[in-house]
C-alpha cells in the first residue's frame, strides 16, 4: 500500500502516525507546503503575548522524530499543485529546489486545512495588514512588534481575534477589536457573549460592534480602518481574524464533491465521494451532534480524531466519525467563554423548536475562599429534554463543566440525567450539587411543570412585575415596574398581590425567584420566575 498525505499538521500528521502504527509494511509520505509539520497553531497566539517564550515549544513533532519513529517520509517545502483520481497521481512542487514531479497513490489523504479569510475590501493587502494561520504569519506579526508598533486594529472578535487582542496587550500595544455584527464569539449567543465585554474593556481593549470594516488606507504610517458610521480606527498594524475557509482548491479541480460552504464532502468514514481519496480536518465539512446539521467548524480536535479515523478505514478498521459538536473556549484576561452542541441562533435558524435556562452557580463551595461564580445556558428538548447545546461564561471551572456537557450530548443524555451525574466534590473542586446538577435540576423542575418560566427577552408585558430581592440589591438596578417583597417576606405579605393576574418573579440570579414561585404556586397565584434573574436581564440588555 502506498499512501501519500497532503498536509502535515493536525489531521495529517495524526493520519500518518496512526497509519503507521497499523500497518508496517505500506509506505507513507507526507506532503508539506510548509518548511514545519504539526506545529502548535493554536498556541501562536500566546508566543506573540510571551506566554510561551520558546518558539521551538510550538514544534510539536519534528519530520525527524516521523522519519525515525514512524519511517515516514515527509517532504517539506512540498506543495501538491494537482491530483489526477483517474490516473491515482499527484503533481508535487518542491520550493526547495524548483522541481516538480509526479507521485502516484494506492490512497490518499488530503488534509489542507482552511485559509484565514482576508476581506475583499481597499486596502486588504497593505504592508502591516496580517492574518495569521502558520508560524511564517506569527513572525511577521513578532517582528512588526519588536520594530515597534504601539497600536493594533484586529478585525474580528471571534476567538483567534480575541487571544491576540491579550497577548497584544501582554506586549504593552493599544487594542481595538473591531466586529461586523452585534457581539463577539459568534458561536455563544449574544446575551452569553456579551458577559465578556466589560473585562475586555477594563483591560484597555476598545470594541467597536455593528461595524463592517469598510476600506484600509495608510496616512503616513499609520493604517487606518475606515468604518461605516465615518469612525476611524487608526493602528500600526491590522490583523484579520475574520474567520477561515476550507483549502479546497486541488479538491475541487479533481473534482470531488464540494458542499454548499466550500469543504469536501465525505462519509462517516471520512472518505469523499472518489473510493481512494479521504478528507480530513478544517478542509471537510461535517455533521453536528446533535442534529446532522451539515456544517463546517475548524477545529483541532475533530482534526485529529478524523485523521486517525481516516487512517483506520484505509487499514481496514471500520472506524466511523460521529460528527462535531463544536466544543470550544476561549480564555481572555482571566475570563473563559465555552460552548458545546447547537446554539439557540442556529436551532432558530433550523426551525427546531427548544426550550433554555440559565443558571449562575459557583465554581465550588460558598463557603470555600475564592468561589467565583459562572453562568450557564443550557438548552434542551421541550418534550423529552435531550440536551442540544450548552454556553459557560465565567471563571474557574468552565472548562470542566462545558466539557461534562459535551459529553452529555455525544452520549444524547437528558437534563434529566444531568441531576443524577455524581461529579467530583471537595470544597476548592466544586459542591455536593455540582453546576451540572444544578442545570439540570433547574431544567428537569421546568419539564415536569413544577415551576414556569419566562424569559429576559420577552418579558410578558401584562405581568405583574415581583422582584424578590432585598431592597440592597433591588437599589442598585431593577426591572423597570417591578413591586418588591424580598423573599423572606413573601408569606407574610401574600396579600399585597393579585390572583387575577399572572405574576412574574425574579431575583437576583433565579433561585429564589424558584423558590418564591414555588409558594405562590401552592398558594394559588399564577406566576412564571424570570429564566436567570436579574443578572440575565442586564445581560440581555448589553
Ligand atoms: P491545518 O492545521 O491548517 O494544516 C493544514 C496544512 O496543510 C498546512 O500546514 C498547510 O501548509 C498544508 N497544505 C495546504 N495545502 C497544501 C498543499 N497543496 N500541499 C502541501 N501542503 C498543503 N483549534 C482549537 O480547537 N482550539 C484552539 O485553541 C485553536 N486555536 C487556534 C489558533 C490559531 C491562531 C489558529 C490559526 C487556529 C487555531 N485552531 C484552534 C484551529 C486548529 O488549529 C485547526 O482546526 C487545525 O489545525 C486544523 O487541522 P488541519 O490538519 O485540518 O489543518
Amino acid at each position: 500500500m502506498k499512501l501519500l498525505i497532503i498536509g502535515g499538521v493536525a489531521g495529517g500528521a495524526s493520519a500518518a502516525a496512526r497509519a503507521r502504527r497499523l500497518s508496517e509494511e505500506s509506505e507513507i509520505i507526507l506532503f508539506e507546503r510548509g518548511k514545519n509539520i504539526s506545529f502548535a497553531n493554536c498556541g501562536m497566539p500566546y508566543y506573540i503575548g510571551r506566554e510561551i517564550k520558546e518558539e521551538e515549544k510550538l514544534l510539536i513533532t519534528s519530520p525527524e522524530l516521523l522519519r525515525t519513529r514512524f519511517k515516514i517520509d515527509v517532504r517539506l517545502q512540498s506543495e501538491v499543485l494537482s491530483v489526477d483520481k483517474k490516473a491515482k497521481t499527484i503533481v508535487v512542487k518542491n520550493w526547495a529546489d524548483g522541481s516538480e514531479y509526479i507521485e502516484s497513490y494506492d490512497k490518499l489523504i488530503i488534509s489542507t486545512g482552511a485559509a484565514p479569510i482576508v476581506l475583499p475590501i481597499e486596502g486588504s493587502g497593505l504592508p502591516g495588514v496580517f492574518t495569521l494561520r502558520n508560524l511564517d504569519d506569527m513572525t511577521k506579526i513578532d517582528t512588526a512588534i519588536d520594530l515597534g508598533a504601539k497600536s493594533a486594529a484586529i478585525i474580528g472578535g471571534g476567538y483567534i481575534g480575541l487571544e491576540m487582542a491579550e497577548n497584544l496587550r501582554k506586549r504593552q500595544l493599544d487594542v481595538h477589536v473591531i466586529e461586523a455584527i452585534d457581539q463577539l464569539m459568534p458561536p455563544l449567543d449574544k446575551e452569553m457573549a456579551s458577559m465578556i465585554n466589560e473585562t475586555l474593556t477594563e483591560n484597555g481593549i476598545k470594541l467597536y460592534f455593528n461595524s463592517p470594516a469598510q476600506k484600509i488606507t495608510k496616512q503616513n504610517s499609520v493604517l487606518v480602518v475606515h468604518l461605516p458610521d465615518g469612525k476611524d480606527v487608526c493602528a500600526d498594524m491590522v490583523i484579520m481574524c475574520v474567520g477561515v475557509k476550507p483549502d479546497n482548491k486541488i479538491a475541487k479541480e479533481a473534482g470531488l464533491n464540494i458542499g454548499d460552504r466550500g469543504a469536501i464532502i465525505v462519509d462517516e468514514h471520512m472518505k469523499t465521494s472518489d473510493a481512494d481519496i479521504y478528507a480530513v480536518g478544517d478542509v471537510c465539512e461535517v455533521k453536528t451532534i446533535p442534529l446532522s446539521i451539515p456544517a463546517v467548524i475548524p477545529l483541532a480536535s475533530p482534526a485529529n480524531r478524523q485523521g486517525r479515523i481516516a487512517a483506520d478505514n484505509i487499514f481496514g478498521k471500520n472506524s466511523t466519525y460521529r460528527g462535531t459538536q463544536g466544543t470550544s473556549i476561549v480564555g481572555v484576561f482571566g475570563i473563559s467563554a465555552a460552548v458545546t452542541g447547537l446554539s439557540e441562533k442556529v436551532l432558530t435558524k433550523n426551525n427546531v423548536p427548544f426550550e433554555k435556562i440559565y443558571v449562575h452557580p459557583n465554581n465550588h463551595a460558598g463557603y470555600y475562599p475564592g468561589a467565583q461564580m459562572m453562568t450557564i445556558k443550557l438548552i434542551f428538548r421541550k418534550d423529552n429534554g435531550e440536551i442540544l447545546g450548552a454556553q459557560i461564561v465565567g471563571q474557574s471551572g468552565v472548562d470542566k463543566r462545558i466539557d461534562v456537557f459535551s459529553m452529555a450530548i455525544q452520549a444524547g443524555m437528558t437534563v434529566f440525567d444531568l441531576e443524577e451525574s455524581e461529579l467530583a466534590y471537595a470544597p476548592q473542586f466544586g459542591s455536593a450539587k455540582d453546576p451540572v446538577n444544578m442545570a439540570g435540576f433547574t431544567a428537569s423542575n421546568l419539564l415536569r411543570g413544577d415551576t414556569a418560566i419566562c424569559h429576559n427577552n420577552r418579558i410578558p408585558q401584562d405581568d405583574f412585575l415581583l422582584d424578590v430581592r432585598t431592597e440592597k440589591e433591588v437599589q442598585k438596578g431593577a426591572i423597570p415596574g417591578y413591586y418588591n417583597i424580598p423573599i423572606d417576606e413573601l408569606r407574610e405579605r401574600l396579600g399585597e398581590l393579585p390572583k387575577n393576574k399572572k405574576i412574574a418573579v425574579y431575583c437576583q440570579a433565579g433561585l429564589r425567584g424558584y423558590i418564591a414561585s414555588r409558594i405562590l404556586k401552592q398558594n394559588g397565584f399564577d406566576c412564571e420566575n424570570i429564566s436567570g434573574g436579574y443578572k440575565m436581564y442586564k445581560a440581555f440588555r448589553k
